[in-house]
């Protein structure tokens, strides 16, 4: 490892600050048995828990990171430590139960094979069942000798009270936009994007989520991104017909089109709730909508959002919708001849 790759590990620029309060933690020797990290999904919450994981077990750590070359971190990084757990919802459900707390707090009540003591991340901790959540509890009360729990979650409202009253909280704040264009530029090809000004709107449509927005660009679906966008605009302004704009549409991708729908959407409906719409598109866009007053235009961004975030979930789900009539549904709603200014 060279000096340059720190720089594409965690943590991340907008989690220096936290991340050096807990390095502070652990060279005085005042570490809490159990943490809460909270904040932002898409900003790193995953990712800042396990290189702390990594910094623990970490047999010979350079200043406050890992040093990616002793034993523990090559076996950390190959995800077969010994002292290491990981616990997310088993495959196919969507909670974490309680069989798989009793197994955590056995695995913390262990020896440390490494030495260097034993660590569990729960990275999805608002998916605690509530008799996991009771389980987790008594391994609260009782924390093993060297054992460290950590816990990531959205909100610390998301858990029970009495097991965010144990935990130490920490807040995990997201970037601020300069911050998340200049990390994602450095970590992007020049050829996936083509200007700064799309990487910011694309970033905006991410709700400044770096990490969410990085595997869309890889993809290449930021040309289908933008390309979408103007297809909103052609239809409005009469353009291009439906059936053309779904045509056109399926070639992005049924399951991305109307991800990025839900996006656009999202971006026009903020916008106009806040009063700060930016972007010279997306004010076109706003102002070519059939009504000549905001909440109209809310009442159809509003409906239009709605059934982007059902055609969506119908694709990802087990039926077998049919996503060209899909697609024609939703390019008929963003243009339906009653939603239309009258002459
Ligand atoms: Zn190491």
């Amino acid at each position: 490892m060279t000096l340059l790759d720190n720089a594409s590990r965690p943590p991340w620029p907008w989690q220096k600050a936290a991340w050096r309060r807990l390095y502070e933690q652990k060279q005085s020797g005042s570490m809490a048995h159990a943490y809460l990290f909270f904040g932002d999904r898409g900003t790193g919450r995953m990712d800042f828990a396990r290189e702390f994981a990594n910094l623990i077990l970490c047999v010979d750590p350079a200043d406050d990171q890992a040093c990616y070359q002793c034993r523990s971190c090559r076996a950390g990084g190959a995800g077969h430590h010994p002292d290491l757990l990981l616990v997310l919802p088993e495959e196919g459900k969507k909670d974490i139960g309680v069989g798989q707390i009793r197994e955590l707090t056995e695995f913390l009540s262990l020896n440390s094979f490494s030495g260097q003591g034993r660590v569990a991340i729960v990275p999805r901790a608002e998916r605690l069942t509530l008799s996991a959540s009771n389980a987790l509890l008594k391994t609260l009360e009782e924390p093993a000798d060297k054992a460290v729990l950590l816990l990531a979650g959205f909100s610390p409202g998301s858990l029970l009270p009495t097991i965010r009253s144990r935990c130490q909280l920490l807040s995990l704040p997201g970037p601020d936009p300069e911050t998340a264009t200049a990390w994602l530029r450095e970590r992007l090809a020049d050829n996936e994007y083509e200007s700064d000004d799309q990487l910011r709107e694309l970033l905006e449509a991410y709700g400044n989520r770096p990490l969410e927005l990085a595997p869309v660009v890889r993809a290449g679906q930021t040309s289908g991104f933008i390309a979408l966008r103007q297809m909103l605009l052609d239809l409005l302004e009469e353009r291009v017909g439906v059936l053309q704009c779904a045509r056109e549409a399926a070639k992005i991708g049924e399951s991305a089109v109307f991800e990025h729908l839900v996006r656009v959407s999202t971006i026009l409906i903020r916008g106009l709730v806040k009063g700060d719409l930016r972007g010279a598109e997306y004010r076109a866009l706003a102002e070519s909508l059939p009504e000549q007053n905001e909440i109209g235009r809310l009442y159809i961004l509003l409906e239009f959002h709605r059934q982007a975030v059902t055609a969506r979930k119908l694709l990802a789900g087990p039926g077998n919708p049919n996503p060209q009539l899909l697609l024609e549904s939703i390019f008929r709603l963003w243009r339906k001849p009653e939603l239309r200014r009258a002459g």
